[in-house]
């Protein structure tokens, strides 16, 4: 299936957007609450990895994990549709240029991961695959305060990630101007700011509801 950037309006239509699909820029431990409960330490600048427009699947469409690759972790996370050029911004900027919100999932193969770490080698493997990055459709950022989104996911009526952007080590603002410096960002591709606690393994059966805000609430099932 191929993946497309959609809009959903506040009457819940969703309509295909008009931005090409391009990478995602993700952000490790931006929440010091997360970096503490992988025994990792909290870092000094953010820490960032590309995953490819590969990756990218409907949030909403049931998730296909791989099964053959040890545990499979969802991070949920808030996700930021870029719609200007940026390169080398500031951070007004790079504020006035998002033009969507949603969540996504950072999927992540934990003991992949582990095992790349411990080599130090890069973390594609385990968190670029195809389908890593399950996308929500996007809604409208006007009148959102960045410092104050709260983010929450329920795995099979549990509460399992409760967050708040104001927790983020590395606010959106700076983490735009930041990544704009190392990588330019072009109209379609997506920020995803990191996840706060509560990560875990994903099972077969498994169903999830995630909500950002009073503006989005998108709920999935795992194959
Ligand atoms: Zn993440």
């Amino acid at each position: 299936m191929s993946y497309q950037h959609r809009w959903m309006q506040a009457s819940g239509e969703v309509s295909i957007a008009d931005y090409p699909v391009g990478k995602v820029v993700c952000v490790g431990r931006n929440y010091a609450d997360h970096a503490r409960e992988l025994n990792n330490p909290v870092p000094s600048e953010p820490i960032l990895f590309i995953k490819p427009a590969t990756a990218l699947v409907p949030l909403e469409a049931p998730l296909s994990i791989p099964e053959d690759r040890g545990a499979c972790h969802v991070e949920t996370e808030m996700a930021l549709l870029i719609g200007q050029r940026l390169q080398g911004a500031g951070q007004a900027q790079a504020l006035a240029a998002i033009v969507g919100v949603g969540v996504g999932f950072d999927l992540t193969l934990r003991d992949v991961q582990n095992r790349l770490k411990d080599k130090g080698h890069p973390w594609e493997m385990a968190k670029a695959f195809d389908g890593s990055c399950p996308l929500s459709a996007f809604v409208a950022p006007e009148g959102l305060a960045w410092d104050q989104v709260t983010l929450q996911l329920d795995r099979n009526g549990q509460r399992q990630q409760d967050g708040n952007s104001g927790d983020m080590i590395t606010p959106v603002g700076e983490l735009l101007a930041y990544i704009s410096r190392y990588f330019t960002l072009n109209p379609g591709d997506v920020v995803m700011t990191g996840t706060p606690a509560g990560v875990g393994p994903l099972h077969s059966g498994d169903s999830l509801q995630v909500r950002l805000d009073d503006r989005l609430a998108v709920a999935t099932t795992v194959l």
